[in-house]
């Protein structure tokens, strides 16, 4: 690459966006492609609030990565219009004992041995500061006063101008359709309305949509990826007060074995956000089946009934199916194509990458520029890879 090159960014999700703006400041010139409106509204990107955590069960990589992260969230809110980023604390809470091996216990034995502040909970505690839990079906887990959720459609708009006053090129509406190549090398992109743009470089950050392009461009990686769909709600409690933030915490209510995680009341929307980590449904981003199913409302049903009484009968005022670009093993895949200079992948969120938003943009231009760092290897071109289960621990895979 030379020193100051020219970068064609296709997809303006947070992938996508955090990478051309450091490309940007990095000296490079830098076009951005997304077929939008922005942001784009069935992007991942694009919601009312993201878990923002640093517990990762024993997976020590992604600890030390959001101990930079969350500095910069909190530097970010420091320095913008407008604080983004909610640092409510996030709680891991437990049905059985936190076991060693365990994604809540892990979570905290390492939090712990990396000296952070991380308190044990227990039915008790949880009773007597979080009214809203059914305090007798959880009975143990960790807290954690670092983390919280930001407002994650707004920090794209944030970044979007940010980008913009730092002098990328956006190409709203229009999309890649095909890569340039001359001699075995990617030397630019044809959009779909027949544009075409020459580079030193591609960066395809297409999230979700991954999969799909690289099969339309005939790229043998696409089958490393899946679309995954998963259940997005939003409630409407009659009683908010249960549910501000002081009193109710980002939470996961035993994560691994039920996928459920949730936000405090937001508060703009006056709603209570509840997703689902789970498999999910794989499904193209335009699937028509890209709607809440009655079974996935009835499983909520039966969780709120259990975790939430004052919730079990709620209101649902929003569904959403939000996908995932899912790896095999569920890590990000940040990588220069081996086998094809110049074409560089920046995706792989597998439902758990808007958190490192403060440090993506690094890892994407390092891939650009060929350059590694600490998570190179974690985030490699790695085809090869086939797993029945994804190594992310927070990540509920199996029968409820
Ligand atoms: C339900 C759900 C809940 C989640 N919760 C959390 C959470 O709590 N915490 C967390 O850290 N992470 C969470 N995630 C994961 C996180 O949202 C994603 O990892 C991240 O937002 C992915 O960003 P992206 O830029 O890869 O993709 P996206 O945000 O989906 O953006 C991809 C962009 O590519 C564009 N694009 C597609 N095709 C083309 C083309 N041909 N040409 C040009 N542009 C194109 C699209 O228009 C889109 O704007 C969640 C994800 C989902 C689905």
């Amino acid at each position: 690459m030379p020193p100051t090159a020219t970068v064609l960014v296709v997809g303006a999700g947070i992938y996508g966006l955090t990478a051309a703006l450091e490309l940007r400041r990095r000296g490079h010139a830098v076009r951005l492609f997304d077929p939008g409106p922005l942001p784009h509204p069935l992007a991942a990107s694009t919601d009312i609030s993201k878990v923002i955590r640093m517990e990762y069960g024993a997976d020590e990589d992604y600890l030390a990565a959001m101990e930079v992260a969350l500095e910069r969230w909190r530097a970010w809110n420091a320095r913008r219009p407008e604080p983004l980023y909610h640092e409510t604390g996030v709680m891991f809470v437990t049905r059985q004992a936190m076991a060693e091996g365990a994604f809540e216990g892990d979570s905290y034995a390492l939090a712990r041995r990396r000296g952070h502040n991380v308190e044990r909970m227990n039915a008790g505690k949880l009773r007597a500061r979080y009214p809203a839990w059914n305090a007798d079906r959880y009975v143990d887990g960790v807290f954690n006063p670092a983390g919280g959720y930001a407002e994650s459609g707004r920090v794209v708009s944030q970044i979007i101008t940010e980008a913009q006053a730092a002098g990328v090129t956006l190409h709203e509406r229009q999309a890649l359709a095909a890569l340039l190549e001359t001699g075995g090398r990617v030397t630019g992109l044809r959009t779909a309305s027949g544009e075409t743009f020459e580079g030193d470089a591609v960066l395809l950050a297409a999230g979700s949509w991954t999969p799909h392009l690289l099969r339309a461009l005939g790229h043998p990686a696409a089958s490393a990826f899946r679309s995954t769909g998963m259940p997005v709600f939003h409630l409407k409690p009659s009683d908010p007060r249960l549910f501000e933030a002081e009193r109710f915490p980002v939470y996961g209510a035993d994560i691994s074995h039920t996928g459920y995680y949730g936000f405090p009341l937001h508060p703009t929307a006056g709603v209570v956000k509840i997703a689902n980590h789970g498999d999910g449904r794989e499904m193209p981003p335009e699937s028509k089946e890209r709607v809440v199913t009655a079974e996935e409302t009835a499983q909520l049903r039966t969780f709120l009934a259990d975790t939430f009484p004052a919730l079990a009968d709620a209101p649902i005022v929003y569904t959403r199916v939000c996908l995932y670009c899912d790896t095999w093993d569920g890590h990000f895949w940040i990588a220069a194509d081996p086998e094809r200079p110049g074409l560089v992948l920046s995706t792989g969120g597998s439902g758990h990458g808007f958190k490192f938003a403060p440090v993506l943009g690094d890892w994407g231009a390092d891939a650009v520029e060929g350059r590694a760092h600490a998570y190179s290897h974690k985030f490699r071109w790695r085809p090869e890879v086939r797993m029945e289960k994804t190594e992310e621990a927070a990540r509920f895979q199996g029968e409820a």
